[in-house]
């Protein structure tokens, strides 16, 4: 082994290792068309795309979810919601509705 050896960087960077990929459960009502929009509109510094995404959790609120994501390359977390966030007729307050509306609660 001679100095220049010891010198040499790696050809690939170390990818995030701290994260451990879950799968997600369920089925979960969504607004596909605000999904598909919000995962276009996702910007990563090296342009990174949805397969380094890491899904590391989801957070339920009644019928709403938001997946939490990080990215394997460059670290940065992103969060997509099941629907728009600040929807006030949201898939809960459907779900209320129509369970009053049909005599149901
Ligand atoms: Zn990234």
């Amino acid at each position: 082994m001679n100095d220049t050896e010891d010198l040499t960087l790696p050809l690939v960077m170390n990818h995030s290792e701290d994260v451990e990929e879950i799968k997600p459960q369920g089925r979960p009502i969504v607004d596909i068309n605000y999904v598909f929009n919000t995962i276009k509109s996702i910007s990563h510094p090296f342009g990174c795309t949805f397969k380094n995404f890491i899904f590391t959790h989801e957070v339920r609120n009644g019928c709403i979810s938001s997946f939490y994501f990080k990215c394997n390359f460059c670290n940065q977390k992103d969060v997509i919601h099941s629907e728009e966030p600040a929807n006030t007729f949201n898939t809960n307050t459907a779900m209320v509705t129509s369970t009053v509306n049909t005599g149901q609660g």
